[in-house]
This record gives structure tokens, sequence and C-alpha cells, in this order.
């Protein structure tokens, strides 16, 4: 015992002494903790995944529609409540325009099914996940290691020392906190309610667009397979709470089907953060889906690039536990890696995004309107594609003089400054009825 620099005496111990130690310790038990804990695992690795939540999937925070892709990434179908084949855009004005493919175009998921597997996966590959224990810090110096505090349930802190950590811990990431990783995006609040029943067709989904519904990104109306639907909004952090936005859309909603979906089961609200993170790693650490943003910016769907980001991390990641060399630079190809698979993707769909955020309620409907025309609906039927929209929008952008009309504000976009978020007050979360 020696005495500390306040009179009290204090242990002479490192932060490792007593810890736990593990080859990896992943925070958040989503997909992308999942998938690259079961990634790791199978490479032999000895990996402890810790989940705040008493129960893995659980809240669900999510509306649940996603390519085959993530099914294919998943390893399986069991979670899919719905395939859909259609989707409908509507303007402000409720003016609307359908596609409708022959064969399934997306899927509804049962999401805390997709989490459950997704963490079974990962156990069965010999990873421990613990829920219940959230993590708090990290302690230092690190030693051959990082020793990280975790506090659980019952309140007590835990050390585990680690050789390298991942940040799974989506939007509010406290791994990138407390690993002093930059994260410049905006976070979109979200507000999603479930209704057990709803008016509306169950093989299409429906996005509502509009500045007073959802500035900056949409609504969406999405069945559950059951005769209900997830009905939900994500806007611009401009200072007014999602919620508000939601109530507006629900009127829309009233207005289209000329009665609204009443008595909500439940409801999320939660953040969606939307930008481009410059470094995804540093010395012993990784950050993996929503905590390094890797969340499509035209649609705020991040479960595909999720479970990719996971599957190069993988990679990177066994390559420098095997070399036992940890630091950011044989850490870099993760990120390197990234930009060179959904880099292009995500700069152009920012790019479109900021012209989207600029364009007024008439704009919106005459986009509606441009769509709808015949060969730029059958051009979005036969290139659509949910994980990456940027491709249709290019043949979109060719085939249409009246898209053209908007070229104005796209060069405004181009050259404003990137803007400057602002973080909202908002610790993501959720509310049950
Ligand atoms: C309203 C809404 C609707 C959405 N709809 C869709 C959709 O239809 N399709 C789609 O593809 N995407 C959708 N998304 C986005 C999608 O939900 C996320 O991109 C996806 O969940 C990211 O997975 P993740 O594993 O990175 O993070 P998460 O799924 O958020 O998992 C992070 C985990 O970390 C845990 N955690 C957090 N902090 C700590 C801590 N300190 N210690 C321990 N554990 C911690 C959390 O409890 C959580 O389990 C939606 C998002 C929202 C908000």
């Amino acid at each position: 015992m020696a005495p500390g620099g306040d009179g009290r005496r204090v242990t002479a111990s490192s932060p490792s002494s007593d810890a736990e130690r593990w080859d990896v310790l992943v925070v958040g038990a989503g997909p992308a903790g999942s998938a690259v804990a079961a990634g790791l695992a199978s490479k032999g690795y000895r990996v402890l995944v810790a989940e705040e939540h008493p129960e893995v999937g659980r809240p669900v925070q999510c509306a649940g529609l996603v390519s085959r892709r993530v099914l294919d990434l998943a390893g399986s179908e069991a979670m899919v409540v719905r395939p859909v084949r259609g989707a409908a855009v509507f303007g402000p004005s409720l003016r609307s325009v359908s596609f409708r493919a022959v064969e399934p175009r997306a899927y509804v998921l049962d999401r805390a099914a997709l989490d459950v597997h997704l963490a079974d996966r990962a156990t069965r590959a010999g990873a421990e996940i613990r829920t219940g224990l959230r993590f708090d810090r990290l302690l230092g110096p690190p030693n051959g290691g990082v020793v990280a505090e975790l506090t659980g349930a019952d309140g007590r802190a835990t050390r585990i020392a680690a050789r390298l950590v991942i940040g799974a811990d989506g939007v509010a990431s406290a791994v990138a906190r407390a690993f002093r990783l930059r994260r410049p995006v905006e976070i979109l609040p979200a507000f999603e309610a479930e209704f057990p029943t709803s008016p509306g067709d169950p093989d299409q989904v429906e996005v509502y667009l509009g500045r007073t519904i959802a500035p900056g990104l949409f609504g969406w109306w999405i069945p559950d397979g059951r005769g209900g639907a997830r009905i939900g909004v994500a806007a611009d952090a401009d200072g007014t709470p999602a919620r508000v936005y939601f109530e507006r859309l629900l009127e829309r909603l009233a207005r289209r089907f000329g009665t609204a979906p009443t008595n909500p089961a439940s409801f999320v609200v939660s953040g969606i953060p939307i930008g481009e993170v410059p470094r995804l790693h540093g010395d012993r650490v990784l950050l993996v889906g929503d905590a390094g943003a890797q969340v499509k910016p035209l649609s705020g769907g991040g479960i595909y690039t999720s479970l990719r980001a996971s599957a190069i991390a993988v990679d990177v990641a066994a390559g420098a536990l095997a070399a036992n060399d940890l630091s950011a630079r044989a850490l870099a190809p993760y990120t390197a890696r990234w930009k060179e698979e959904l880099g292009e993707e995500f700069r152009r769909a920012l790019y479109l995004r900021r012209i989207l955020v600029r364009l007024t309620d008439p704009e919106l409907d005459a986009v509606v309107d441009a769509l709808g025309a015949g060969p730029l609906a059958r051009t979005i039927v036969a290139f659509g594609d949910i994980d990456f929209p940027t491709r249709v929008a290019r043949e979109l952008l060719a085939a249409s003089p009246s898209l053209v009309r908007l070229l104005p504000k796209a060069l405004g976009a181009w050259v404003a400054p990137a803007p400057a978020y602002p973080v909202p007050d908002l610790e993501p979360g959720v509310l049950r009825k």
C-alpha cells in the first residue's frame, strides 16, 4: 500500500491484476457484435460479449426491413415474417407512385429473432455472451492489453482485460467515447410505434416524404405480416421532438386510409447515425455497426451494412490477433477495406441526402410525379436495390429531364459547406406502453 495524492491509502496493484482475461471484448450483442463474436470465436479466439440489456434482441429498436443479402449473411430465413414485392412513395400532397416487382424485393423480419439467432451462432462458435453487463470506461494504463470496467445488473463493477475491444454498442457508443474516436455524424431522432392492426396493403412498404412530417428523411409504414404495421419517422435533428413528426405522420395516414391506426402496442425512441466516421479503428479498438455510423445515409437502414462491416472486422482483427500486433497501424486495413467496399456508395448517398434536405414540399411532389412517369418507374423496378440506392438514382438522373430541373439544388448542395450537426439531447431507449 502507498499513500495517494490526497492522503488516502491506495492499492498499488495495476488495473489488470484482478481482471478476467480475454482475447476480445465485444461490447453490444446487436447484429454487429454477435456477428463479430461468432467470426472471431470460430477462429479460436476467446471472446466475451457484454450486453447491457437483460435479454438479447430486446427492446426492439428497428422496423426490421432488409434485403435478401441480410438473410444470406445471417444464414437463416426463420425470422422472416413477410416478404414484400412492392413499395409506394407518397409526396407531401399524398400524390404517390408505386413500384411492384414479381419477386420479393425486401423482407420484414422479427428483429428480436434475428438478434437471438446471431447471438446463438456466436455462442455455438464458442463466444460467451453476458447480458446485464454494461461497458462503462477504460482503466489505464494499458499493460499489454486494455482493461475495461463494466457494471453488472446488481451494480457490481467487473474488470475485463482484453487484447482487443470491439465497439458494437450502437448509436451512443460508449466505446467510441472511451477510445476518443471522433464521430462527426448527425444523429437523426427516430420514433416508431407498432400497431397490432392497421389498414394498408400487406404486400408493400410505404414511404412518406415532406418537410412537415420528416424533413431530411422520411416516414414509413411497414406491414408486420400479422395484420398490423410498424409506423415511424426519422427526421433532421432540428430540435423538434421526433414524436411531433410521428403525430403528423399519423394524421397523414388518417387522410390516406380514411382512418388512422390506433392502439399502438409499443413505442421506440432512438437515433440513427448518418455520416462518415473518418477512422473506425484505433490502438486495440474497432467500431462496428451503428457505433461506427455504418448506416445507409438515404434510408437509415443499418443491418446489412453492420453485417458486412462485421465480416471485414473479423478478417482484419483475426490477422492482427495472430500477429499479436493490435496497434492502430495493424488495424487500419479495417477502415480502408470498409471504405473500399462501401465508401463510394456512402459518399454518393450523403450527397443525394444533402439535395433531399433542400427540397421544398412542391419540389418533393414534383420528384414523386417524375418518378411515376412510365420509363422511370420501370427503371426503379429494374434497378432498385435497398442496399445500394444510389445506383438507381444515377439511372434516374440520366433518364429524366424533370429530375434534371433539380440540378441547381444539386449544385447548391455540392458547394455548401458540410453542416456542423447539433447532437440532439437524446438517450436512445424505449418507451413501452
Ligand atoms: C426506428 C428505427 C428503425 C430502423 N429500421 C431499420 C430497418 O428497417 N432496416 C435496417 O436495416 N435498419 C433499420 N434501423 C437501423 C438498425 O436498427 C441498426 O442499424 C442496427 O441495429 C445496427 O446494429 P448494431 O449491432 O450496430 O447496433 P444495435 O442493434 O443498436 O446493438 C447495439 C447493442 O449494444 C448494446 N449496448 C449499448 N451500449 C452498451 C454498453 N455500454 N455496454 C454494453 N452493451 C451496450 C445495446 O443494448 C444493443 O443491444 C432502424 C433504426 C431505428 C432507430
